[in-house]
């Protein structure tokens, strides 16, 4: 079969030529044939969840690199989302400046640290602080923050994902305490770039803060959105190269989801099956990363976690913001777990971890082969 060439081709020499994507994901792409052993013992009787012949030979190989790096873990990260202002205006986002009908909010850092502590006594290990990139929290104020939860949590990994900032920024959280940070790239291409991004925002200032952060010594996630407007084969096959060549300890794939308050509302999301083949490629390319089944996966389908874990991915990130904010960090519509308390989000997602094969490890969960100097 072809596809199995492709496959230990790509799990060999860790990429292909153009051609060669080209003709995998055109041969990924082809009709389905049928649900396939392992989706049918998750799914039960979810008919969407079907998986082709040539999908489950490219999936079973991504599950024997992951299984070679990290067995059957798969670690959570308890995710609390912080702040919903943001300065930036990208047009995919539910919470960009101009959206006048998002309802804002700040969490205080007694807040924060009351999320880390049920937390921590939930299991998670590591804690990320996402928000969008909201000036009043100042570098002084991030930097306590993150110092307060290291001294509190020593055994504990501190993840930040709040943008783009300067090198000396990235420094100081870095010695405050911060392990790691998640930048996606969005897209590297400069031409989609500028059509999904405002123009003050830039693919070589997005390249030189992941430079710059990786350089500085945090295990840095980069990623993509799937199926974000005029996204082409060809800008997915340039961000694989760059994702590639700039060794990423995490890659963030998730589908591109439309927000109505959006410019892209009337857009088509990405789909469950492209995001499935690019966890598993990602995977096979990347084969130590840590690959997260994303939320924004478990949105566009049911058991899109669950799928996105049979195809490669080994991280969690349950919600462990307060439930009366949950509701307002929206990127986009119908997002899950808006309403679930951090503990039955906790025994959900062991839940559904197992019905995948897999087993929840509480631990900081970092990159296989990562060493800190
Ligand atoms: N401000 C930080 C940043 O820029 O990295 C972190 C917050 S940002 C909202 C987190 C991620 O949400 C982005 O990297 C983007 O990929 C994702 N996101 C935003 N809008 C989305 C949408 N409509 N569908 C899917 N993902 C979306």
């Amino acid at each position: 079969m072809r596809i199995q060439a492709l496959t230990d081709k790509l799990r060999e020499e860790r990429t292909l030529s153009d051609a060669e994507f080209e003709e995998l994901f055109a041969i990924l792409s082809q009709g389905a044939s049928g649900p396939c052993a392992d989706q049918v013992r998750i799914c039960n009787d979810i008919p969407q969840a079907v998986c082709s012949p040539e999908e489950a030979v490219l999936y079973g190989a991504a599950r024997q690199v992951r299984e070679e790096y990290y067995g059957k873990d798969v670690y959570l990260r308890g995710l609390i989302e912080f702040t919903n202002y943001c300065r930036n205006d990208c047009r995919y986002c539910g919470i960009r400046r101009s959206n006048r009908n998002a309802e804002r909010y700040r969490l205080s850092k007694e807040q924060i640290l009351d999320c880390c502590a049920q937390g921590y006594a939930l299991g998670f290990r590591t804690f990320v602080l996402q928000g969008g990139e909201d000036l009043s929290y100042t570098d002084e104020k991030i930097c306590d923050i993150v110092s307060s939860i290291r001294s509190l949590y020593p055994d504990c990994a501190i993840t930040l994902s709040i943008g783009e900032k300067t090198r000396e920024s990235y420094k100081a959280y870095k010695d405050a305490g911060a392990d790691r940070y998640l930048l996606r790239q969005e897209t590297s291409s400069p031409a989609h770039y500028r059509y999904l991004h405002p123009e003050e925002l830039t693919i070589e200032n997005r390249k030189r803060c992941l430079a710059d952060l990786k350089d500085l010594g945090y295990q840095v996630g980069c990623g993509i959105m799937v199926g974000s407007p005029e996204q082409t084969l060809s800008n997915v096959i340039e961000d694989l190269r760059y994702m590639r060549d700039f060794g990423p300890h995490m890659v963030g794939v998730g589908p591109f989801i439309p927000h109505r308050d959006t410019p892209f509302r009337d857009e088509k999301p990405g789909t469950l099956k492209d995001t499935l083949h690019l966890l598993a490629v990602i995977r096979l390319m990347l084969p130590g990363v840590l690959l997260p089944a994303t939320t924004a996966l478990g949105t566009i389908h049911p058991v899109g976690r669950e799928l996105g874990l049979l195809a490669g991915a080994n991280v969690i990130m349950p919600n462990l913001s307060p439930v009366n904010v949950r509701g307002k960090y929206l990127l986009y519509d119908g997002k899950i777990c808006t309403g679930d308390e951090a503990a039955s989000c906790r025994s959900c997602m062991d839940r559904r971890i197992e019905r995948a094969g897999y087993r929840t490890a509480l631990v900081r969960g970092d990159c296989a082969g990562f060493a800190a100097e």
